[in-house]
């Protein structure tokens, strides 16, 4: 991109005629401008090429080796964003406004008023494109920012974990991707056992930091790139797994529940630790036709309350 402030720029002047471009050029020197020249539209493109400093373009339209409409053309087409402005006549108006239809911007009359209408036309066109490039700046910036928001409002904040919003968003496409392909799904619900009592006995903050830590030795054993794991909320969270039967979902889960049972976390404040233990309820199935994906987290919320309720630290798995 060009930096096309006053000062900077340096402007291409493209003629066959020596005595036109002089005159041009000490037009745009008693503006302040820096100047190079070429005789035609080849010589200009081998010097945009090797220089990659030149902020704008004026040219003439007939000319040897290669026309202004030509320069046009190939300058556009590289897509360069320098600004073109075409040197005319009045009997070859026509021309110039062709040539600002393959992408030139302006275009001004050789003639007696050229020492006028030539500075403001170079101050139009450089404005205009400072503008341009201030609105492409903006928008990567605001697209940028979008992005950004998009991504934290799905993030659990005290986690980095998925949200339930995002499970909720994700849970429908990967069900019907599963019943299309005849596979089968699972999902792992767990919630901290007896969690109460932990943050009444240490507090609330070394509470977040057992769920911090909780949550990253569950997310850690997910290995499959589709699976979401999500923090549902409180100390509950819930994986989903494609094209995983509930067998293979409950070795992952005993996995998690010796993890989460050898864990320790200690709070680096006080040096106090508690340990604690999780319960898993599994629930997977095929998914058919007329099926809803609601039964997967009804089935596997069935299969913790089972786990809680037969001693928690604890796999369940419930099937259909
Ligand atoms: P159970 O074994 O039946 O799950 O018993 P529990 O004590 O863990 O009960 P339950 O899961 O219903 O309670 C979860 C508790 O987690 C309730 C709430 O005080 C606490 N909690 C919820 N969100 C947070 C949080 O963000 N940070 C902390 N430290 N505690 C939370
Ligand atoms: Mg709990």
């Amino acid at each position: 991109m060009n930096d096309n402030t006053t000062e900077s720029v340096e402007v291409l002047v493209v003629d066959d005629d020596p005595f036109v471009r002089e005159m041009i050029c000490d037009i745009l020197d008693e503006n302040s401008y820096r100047t190079r020249q070429a005789e035609h539209g080849r010589q200009a493109l081998d010097i945009l090429q090797e220089t990659g400093s030149i902020g704008l373009i004026i040219t003439d339209v007939h000319m040897p080796v290669m026309s202004g409409i030509e320069l046009v053309e190939q300058v556009r087409r590289s897509d360069t964003g320098i600004p073109i402005i075409i040197l005319t006549v009045n009997s070859e108006l026509s021309t110039a406004i062709d040539a600002i239809r393959k992408g030139a911007d302006d275009y001004i009359l050789k003639g007696s008023t050229i020492g006028d209408t030539l500075p403001l036309s170079v101050v139009k066109v450089l404005e205009l494109y400072d503008l341009k490039a201030e609105n492409r700046r903006l928008f990567e910036d605001l697209s940028r920012k979008n992005a950004e928001l998009e991504r934290l409002a799905f993030i659990d904040g005290l986690t980095g974990v998925a949200n339930r919003r995002y499970y909720d968003l994700t849970l429908n496409s990967l069900w019907h991707t599963a019943r299309r392909n005849h596979q089968p799904i699972s999902m792992i619900m767990t919630d901290i056992d007896r969690f109460k009592e932990l943050n009444d006995t240490l507090g609330h903050q070394y509470g977040d930091l057992c769920i911090r830590s909780a949550a990253r030795t569950l997310d850690s054993l997910l290995k499959k790139t589709d699976t979401i794991f999500a923090r549902f909320g409180g100390d509950e969270f819930a994986a989903i797994l494609p094209q995983t039967a509930s067998d293979e979902a409950a070795a992952i889960a005993e996995q998690m529940r010796v993890r989460i049972e050898e864990l320790r976390v200690t709070d680096p404040e006080t040096g106090r630790s508690m340990d604690f233990t999780m319960s898993f309820g599994i629930f997977g199935l095929t998914p058919e036709f007329g099926s809803q994906p609601e039964m997967l987290l009804e089935g596997a919320d069935a299969a913790l309350y089972d786990a809680k309720h037969s001693g928690r630290n604890t796999v369940i798995v419930r099937d259909l």
